[in-house]
């Protein structure tokens, strides 16, 4: 038994499926998880002393690579004076600047702690500011656990939302409407029928929960136009996106205009952090200046600022992000040259620093349904095949791959061969 094994059954009499996050579990594509002893640059290494070259990047934050010495010693140091106060610190206010000075739409930022609590209250703040209960949301975007959206489309488009877990109240589900991705009519229908009902539109401006799906021009034009009709607030959800398209997050590269913005991720460098701000006279009516509540025993945690901090100094550095877009892209195109050369049917999805790969015959991915249709046994063999051989790619089709600047050219040709090896193998 590998240490992996023993440690995971261990796990599991303590911890629901032995994990704290459900996809840790590799349920998609079956064996063991591999349980991490420690990280550094683009590795890292298992319990069993095993090195791979990390694709999932704790799922997004790690934009730099791991361990970083810069935001390594920006934590220790600050860890120093104490872990948490409980009170302002002069660290949230840059971090609040920082990301002000950033994003084109951030007049004001409020700090949380995690993704989902971004949206959340980003939800609250919208509903709150509108006076309205509905929320359109697109299927196969996800914006974190809570309730209002955890819900699924119901039997048609525009019907009540049903919960997409249990536990989940029909009487929240039912606010919820759940749209398909990069489909402009059936979002201007919508508006059409229920506009003045709608407190918002929630979307990832790249979805990277549904692999790695881009917004068309077409689509990114009418969720701005349909909230700028009906008076919906756009909240753009850059959880994954943000400051991984450049220091504009997504908003910036395709020019898109959010009225709320969500974060987390890479602004907390790997430490639990998320905010949502956004223009100011919608973010005057969170408390204590306006009447919605929002509050956080940690929240604003000057470990956690200083960990996002020293990220942000770094990757605002000029140049950064011109390598990690290359080294993407070639990614992509090498591992499509060798999907080809096997014979294999398969595209990829690439901007900026994310990435999808889809086993299908489709030329194009563009929403959920298509998504679904790909191969899934075979993306389960090229998974495993890749872990065999030392690289570390998300254990799910339909979750996106991360670059980071410690991903090298050598890097880059290494996961190319590998990949190569085992398109071979999972051709037969
Ligand atoms: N929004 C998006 C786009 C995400 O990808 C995620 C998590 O992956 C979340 C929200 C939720 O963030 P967290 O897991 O930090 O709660």
């Amino acid at each position: 038994m590998t240490q992996s094994e023993t440690l995971f059954q261990r796990a599991g009499i303590h911890i629901p499926g032995g994990v704290n996050s459900p996809v840790r579990a590799f349920k998609a594509v079956g064996g063991t998880p591999v349980f991490i002893d420690k990280a550094d640059g683009p590795y890292l290494y298992d319990v069993d002393g095993k090195r791979y070259i990390d694709y999932v990047l704790s799922w997004g934050p790690m934009i730099m690579g791991h361990n970083h010495p810069r935001v390594r010693d920006a934590v220790v140091q600050r860890a120093q004076f104490g872990l948490s106060y409980g009170a302002p610190t002069e660290l949230e206010i840059q971090l609040a600047e920082r990301i002000c000075a950033a994003l084109p739409n951030m007049e004001m930022v409020r700090m949380v702690n995690s993704g989902t609590e971004a949206t959340m209250s980003a939800l609250r703040v919208a509903r709150g500011y509108t006076g309205r209960d509905a929320i359109v949301k697109f299927e196969g975007c996800y914006h974190g656990h809570s309730d209002s959206l955890l819900v699924k489309a119901g039997s048609g488009a525009l019907t009540f939302g049903v919960p997409s877990s249990p536990g989940v109240p029909a009487s929240i589900a039912e606010h919820t409407i759940t749209l398909t991705y990069n489909d402009p009519d059936g979002l201007r229908e919508c508006f059409a029928q229920r506009g003045e009902e709608i407190a918002c539109v929630i979307v990832e401006p790249v979805c990277g929960n549904m692999s790695c799906i881009l917004p068309t021009p077409e689509f990114r034009q009418a969720l701005r136009e349909v909230c700028d009709q009906s008076g919906a607030v756009l909240i753009l959800d850059e959880v994954m996106t943000g400051f991984r398209f450049g220091t504009a997050g997504a908003q910036g590269y395709y020019g898109i205009e959010a009225d709320l913005t969500a974060l987390g991720k890479i602004i907390g460098g790997g430490m639990p952090v998320g905010a949502f701000g956004g223009k100011k006279h919608i973010m005057e009516h969170v408390s204590p200046l306006g009447p919605v509540y929002q509050a956080g025993t940690l929240s604003g945690n000057p470990i956690a600022m200083a960990s996002g901090l020293a990220t942000l100094d770094i990757i605002s550095a000029d140049g950064f992000y011109e390598p990690l877009f290359a080294h993407t892209e070639a990614l992509c195109q090498g591992i499509q040259a060798e999907a080809d050369k096997a014979g294999i049917p398969f595209t990829t999805n690439y901007a900026g620093t994310m990435f999808g790969l889809f086993f299908t015959e489709e030329e194009k991915v563009q929403n959920y349904q298509q998504v679904m249709a790909c191969d899934t046994d075979r993306f389960k063999r090229f998974f495993h095949s890749m872990l065999d051989q030392g690289v570390y790619l998300a254990p799910a089709s339909y979750e996106a791959g991360f670059m980071s600047s410690a991903h090298t050219d050598e890097h880059i040709e290494l996961t190319i061969e590998a990949a190569g090896k085992a398109m071979v193998k999972i051709a037969q």
